[in-house]
C-alpha cells in the first residue's frame, strides 16, 4: 500500500512551504487501485475519486494530485455499477439510462429522475461530468452554465456585468442566475467584480465572495498561519526597506527566505498579527505582492544591460514598468511575467504566462508559458518591438484573455485553444484584425489600482476580519507549534515536541 502526496501552493512563488490545497491518495501496491484519500482546500477532486474507492484508478494516481491551476486531473469513464451519489444510492448507469432512456437532457432533469444529488449535493460536479458526457455521446448540445445558480459561461457574464451596471453579487445572481451561489460562481462573480474594478475585496458586498487567501489578502500555510510577501518590483529593494524586512520578521519570529519571484517572503504570522505587520510594512513603503488571488503575480527580471556583460537591453526597467502597470489586475487565473536582458533567458521568461527576451532592435514577446504540473515554454508572439509597442502587445493579449478564457483557465490552454491557434492570436493582438486593440488597450492596465493593504488598514471595519476569536481578541491558536530549523522557526512535524511561540522556537537547541 503506499500513499502519495502533494502539497499545492496557491502562491506559485517555489517557496515550497504553502499549502493550501492538500491531496493524498493511497493505492494498492501496484498503484493501479485506489484505496483511500485525503483532499483538504480544493476538494473538487473528492467527488470524481470517491465512487472509485476499491476500484482500479485508471490512470497514474500522481495525475490526480495536478496543484491547482495546473493541468485537469484525468477523466475516468466510472462502470455502470459504480455509486455516484451515496445519499440517493445511485450508480453511474442509473444516470446513463436517465440520459438515453428517460429523455433527460440537463442535470436538473436526472436530478428529479434519479434523485442523484438532490440530498447533500457533493456529488453534484461528478454528476454534471456525467450527464454531460452521456449528452455528448448521444450527440446532444451540452450546457455551457457555469454552475446550477448562474446558467452561462463565465466569459458571458463578464461582458453581461461589464455592460449592465450590476455592481454586487446579489444584484447579478437576482437578474443572471438563481440560488443563494456556490463555491463555483461566488469566487468567479467576486474576480469579474475586482476585475472591472469595483470596490475593495473586503468591502462587505464582495467579502463573503472570497476565497480563504483573498479574504485575508495572505496565503493560508499548512498550520493555519499566513505568508506576507510584500511587492518588490524588479526584485530590487533598498538596504533601508531590506532593513524593515529583517526587524518585522525579528519583532515576530517569521520564517523569512526569498521566493522564486524574486521578492521576500515572510511566514508564520498569525492572522491577528497580519494587520500590525502589514502596518510597518507600509509605512516603511511596501504594499501588497498580492502572492494570494488571481491577479498578476510578479514580474520576473535580470540585471540586464545596467549590470550585465551580455544585456543588451535595460530588463529591469522594463520589468518595473510592467509590474507597475498590471499590479492589481485580476484574470482568469493568476499570471506571471519574466523579462530577460538577452537571450541567455536568465530571467527564464519563456516559462511565464508573459515573456519578454531582450534583442539588439528591441524585445521579442512570448506567450502562454507555464511551469507547475504541466510545463509549456511560451510561443513567440511578436518580434523586435520597440518599448511602447511592447506594452501596446502585453495590454491586448492580458485584456483579451481576461475577456474570453473559462474560469481558472490558464494563459497556456487558453492560447492552444484560440481560435487559429497562435497564429490567430496574432492576427487579433498585433494585426488588430478584429479592430478591438483600443478597447483591449483601454481594460488591461490599472489607473485606478490601490494597494489593499494599505486601504485595509484605514478602514477599521475592514480589520475586524482579523480578529480569530471574538470572545479572544490577540489569543493564538494554542495548537501551534515550532521547532528550530538553520536558525529559524518552522511547524513541528507530526508527533515532534514544539514551542508554541515561534520567536522562543527559533532560538530553541535543536533536537537531535
Ligand atoms: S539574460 Fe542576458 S542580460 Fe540578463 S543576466 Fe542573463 S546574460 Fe545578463
Amino acid at each position: 500500500m503506499w500513499a502519495i502526496g502533494e502539497c499545492a501552493s496557491h502562491d506559485g512563488e517555489s517557496t515550497g512551504l504553502v499549502a493550501c490545497t492538500d491531496r493524498k491518495l493511497v493505492v494498492s501496491d501496484d498503484a493501479r487501485v485506489l484505496l483511500g484519500g485525503v483532499v483538504v482546500g480544493d476538494i473538487s477532486l473528492y467527488s470524481q475519486l470517491r465512487p472509485l474507492l476499491g476500484r482500479p484508478l485508471g490512470a497514474d494516481p500522481s495525475a490526480f494530485l495536478a496543484p491547482e491551476g495546473g493541468a485537469s486531473p484525468p477523466s475516468t469513464d466510472l462502470p455502470d455499477d459504480v455509486v455516484v451519489c451515496s445519499c440517493a444510492n445511485v450508480t453511474a448507469g442509473t444516470v446513463r439510462e436517465a440520459v438515453t432512456e428517460h429523455g433527460c437532457r440537463d442535470v436538473d432533469a436526472v436530478k428529479a429522475c434519479t434523485r442523484a444529488g438532490s440530498v447533500c449535493g457533493s456529488c453534484v460536479p461528478m454528476l454534471t461530468k456525467l450527464v454531460n458526457t452521456s449528452l455528448q455521446k448521444a450527440g446532444v448540445t451540452v450546457s455551457t452554465a457555469m454552475c446550477e445558480h448562474v446558467a452561462m459561461p463565465r466569459v458571458e457574464l463578464l461582458a453581461t456585468v461589464r455592460t449592465s451596471g450590476l455592481r454586487t453579487f446579489t444584484q447579478i445572481i437576482a437578474a443572471h442566475g438563481t440560488g443563494r451561489g456556490c463555491a463555483v460562481c461566488r469566487p468567479v462573480v467576486a474576480s469579474i467584480l475586482s476585475t472591472l474594478g469595483v470596490g475593495h475585496v473586503l468591502h462587505p458586498d464582495q467579502a463573503a465572495l472570497q476565497d480563504t487567501n483573498d479574504h485575508l489578502m495572505a496565503n493560508l500555510q499548512k498550520d493555519g498561519t499566513y505568508s506576507v510577501i510584500p511587492r518588490m518590483p524588479g526584485g530590487e529593494v533598498t538596504p533601508e526597506k531590506l532593513l524593515v524586512l529583517a526587524q518585522v520578521a525579528q519583532e515576530f519570529g517569521l520564517f523569512t527566505r526569498v521566493t522564486g519571484a524574486q521578492r521576500i517572503g515572510m511566514f508564520g504570522a498569525r492572522q491577528e498579527q497580519l494587520p500590525a505587520i502589514w502596518r510597518r510594512l507600509v509605512d516603511a513603503g511596501f504594499e501588497s505582492g498580492q502572492a494570494y488571488g488571481k491577479p498578476l503575480r510578479a514580474v520576473k527580471t535580470c540585471v540586464g544591460s545596467t549590470w550585465c556583460r551580455f544585456g543588451v537591453q535595460d530588463s529591469s526597467s522594463m520589468a518595473v514598468r510592467m509590474e507597475l502597470r498590471y499590479r492589481g489586475l485580476r484574470a482568469p487565473h493568476k499570471f506571471k511575467v519574466g523579462v530577460s536582458g538577452c537571450a541567455r533567458e536568465c530571467a527564464e521568461a519563456r516559462g511565464k504566462d508573459v515573456g519578454v527576451i531582450a534583442t539588439e532592435k528591441g524585445w521579442n514577446v512570448y506567450v502562454g508559458g507555464n511551469g507547475g504540473f504541466t510545463p509549456k515554454h511560451a510561443q513567440l508572439l511578436a518580434e523586435d518591438l520597440d518599448g511602447d509597442r511592447l506594452v501596446q502587445v502585453v495590454d491586448r493579449f492580458l485584456a483579451l484573455y481576461i475577456r474570453r478564457a473559462d474560469r481558472l483557465q490558464r494563459t497556456a490552454p487558453w492560447v492552444e485553444d484560440f481560435p487559429g491557434g497562435i497564429d490567430g492570436l496574432r492576427a487579433v493582438v498585433v494585426d488588430d484584425a478584429e479592430g478591438i486593440g483600443a478597447e483591449l488597450e483601454a481594460e488591461a492596465h490599472v489607473d485606478r489600482y490601490v494597494d489593499e493593504w494599505r486601504a485595509t488598514l484605514d478602514d477599521q471595519d475592514k480589520l475586524a476580519a482579523f480578529t480569530p476569536y471574538l470572545n479572544a481578541p490577540g489569543s493564538p491558536d494554542p495548537d501551534l507549534a515550532y521547532v528550530p530549523l538553520r536558525g529559524q522557526a518552522v511547524p513541528a512535524a507530526t508527533g515532534q515536541q514544539g514551542h508554541p511561540d515561534i520567536r522562543v522556537a527559533r532560538t530553541m537547541k535543536v533536537q537531535r
